[in-house]
C-alpha cells in the first residue's frame, strides 16, 4: 500500500475532561492535494490544524508525515508553512522583509533571499513592491504578502486557518480563486480551514465537514453536494427542506406532505427517518384541476418567490410544513398560488433518524 503523504490516525485532543475538542480523526492526504476543513463555529477545526502543525499536542492518536511519526516533533522542525487569520504581518517591516522572514531564519545569503523573494512576489502578483510599507497595502494585498511570506521557505504542507476571514465578501470570492490558483501554480499540498461553504468548494479538491469535534464527511465538493452524508451536513449545506417520517408497509417514506420513494436501499418497515427533499431545479406546476397527491409529489400553496435571475427561489406550504424550492428563471408565480411538485428519486434521500 503507498505511504500516504499526511497521515493522521485517530487523534483526540481535550482541553478540559468532559469536552473533546477534536475527537478520534482519521484523515490522510496525498501530496498536491488541497483539503478544506469546513464546519460551524467550534467544530474543532483550529484545534485539528493546530495538532497537524504541532502547535497543540494530542492526548491521543499519531500524525505520520511522509512515513515518519512526527506526533512529539517540534512544529519548527516539521517544515509546515502557516497562515492564520491572527498570525499578522510585522507592521514595521516592509514586503520585502516580511516576505524573506522565514529565509533569514533558515540563514540563506541575502542575494538568494532578494532572488526568492522577488519570485514570490511575481507569483501573487504583486512584483516590484519590496519597499512598500505594509500599512500602504489594501487587505487583499496584505493577504498576498502573508501567503508569499508562507510560500517563500518552501514548505512541504502549508496549513491555513480562515485566511480571508477579515474581508469583506467580494475580496474574498476573489481572493480564493486566485489562492487556490497559486497554490496549484506551485504544486503546494495544504489544508484550508474555513467555516464558509462557499469558500470550501472553491478552495478544496476534497472537504472534511467537521462537527463536534468529528469529520462527518470527507468527499470531493461535488460528492457532498449529492449525497450529504448526515442531516446536520445538508443542513451546513443549505438543504432547508428535512422533514420526518416513517418507512410505511409498501415501503414508501410516510410522512404528513405525502408518500415518497426515494432512490437507493430502504430501510425496515416501521423505522423512522428524516427526509430530505432537494430543491435544485423543481418543477413547479400549477395543476388544472388539483389531484390528490401522489407518490414524490408535493401539493401546496406558494409562499413567498424570489426572483434570483437565473432561477427563482419559491416557499411553499404544504399541510403546514414550509419548503424551499429553486425553479429556472422566472416560473411566473405569486402567493396563494396552489401548486403540485413532483419530484424525481434522485431528489430525495433518507436519513435514519438516529443521524443527527
Ligand atoms: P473551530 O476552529 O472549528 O471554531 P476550535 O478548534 O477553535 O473550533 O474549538 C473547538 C472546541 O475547543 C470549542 O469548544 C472551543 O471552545 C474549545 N477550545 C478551543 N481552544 C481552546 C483552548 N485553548 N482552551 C480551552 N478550550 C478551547
Ligand atoms: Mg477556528
Amino acid at each position: 500500500m503507498p505511504i500516504a503523504f499526511l497521515e493522521v490516525d485517530r487523534i483526540g485532543k481535550s482541553y478540559d475532561a468532559t469536552v473533546y475538542a477534536v475527537r478520534d480523526v482519521d484523515l490522510s492526504l496525498e501530496r498536491g492535494e488541497i483539503l478544506c476543513l469546513l464546519g460551524p463555529s467550534g467544530s474543532g477545526k483550529t484545534t485539528l490544524l493546530r495538532l497537524i502543525a504541532g502547535l497543540e499536542q494530542p492526548d491521543r492518536g499519531t500524525i505520520t508525515f511522509e512515513g515518519r511519526d512526527v506526533t512529539a516533533t517540534p512544529p519548527h522542525e516539521r517544515g509546515f508553512g502557516m497562515m492564520f487569520q491572527d498570525f499578522a504581518l510585522f507592521p514595521h517591516r516592509n514586503v520585502g522583509e516580511n516576505v524573506g522572514f522565514g529565509l533569514r531564519m533558515q540563514g540563506l545569503a541575502a542575494g538568494d533571499i532578494a532572488g526568492r523573494v522577488a519570485e514570490m512576489l511575481a507569483l501573487v502578483e504583486l512584483d516590484g513592491l519590496e519597499a512598500r510599507e505594509i500599512s500602504q497595502l489594501s487587505g487583499g494585498e496584505q493577504q498576498r504578502v502573508a501567503l508569499a511570506r508562507a510560500l517563500a521557505p518552501g514548505p512541504r504542507l502549508l496549513l491555513l486557518d480562515e485566511p480571508l476571514g477579515a474581508l469583506d465578501r467580494a475580496l474574498r470570492e476573489r481572493l480564493m480563486l486566485d489562492l487556490r490558483t497559486i497554490l496549484k501554480r506551485v504544486d503546494m499540498t495544504a489544508i484550508y480551514v474555513t467555516h464558509d461553504q462557499t469558500e470550501a468548494f472553491a478552495v478544496g479538491d476534497r472537504v472534511a465537514v467537521m462537527n463536534a469535534g468529528e469529520i462527518v464527511q470527507i468527499g470531493t465538493p461535488q460528492a457532498i453536494y449529492e449525497r450529504p452524508a448526515t442531516p446536520f451536513v445538508a443542513r451546513f449545506l443549505g438543504f432547508r427542506n428535512l422533514i420526518s417520517g416513517m418507512i410505511s408497509d409498501d415501503g414508501t417514506v410516510k410522512t404528513l406532505i405525502g408518500y415518497f420513494l426515494p432512490e437507493g436501499p430502504i430501510p425496515p418497515v416501521g423505522e423512522e427517518v428524516t427526509l430530505l427533499i432537494k430543491p435544485v431545479m423543481a418543477r413547479v406546476e400549477v395543476p388544472p384541476d388539483l389531484l390528490p397527491s401522489d407518490v414524490n409529489s408535493i401539493n401546496g400553496v406558494v409562499d413567498t418567490v424570489t426572483f434570483r435571475g437565473r432561477f427563482s427561489q419559491i416557499w411553499v406550504l404544504s399541510r403546514g410544513e414550509r419548503l424551499l424550492f429553486d425553479a429556472p428563471g422566472d416560473p411566473r408565480l405569486h402567493p396563494g398560488d396552489e401548486v403540485r411538485i413532483p419530484l424525481l428519486p434522485d431528489q430525495l434521500q433518507i436519513y435514519e433518524s438516529s443521524l443527527q
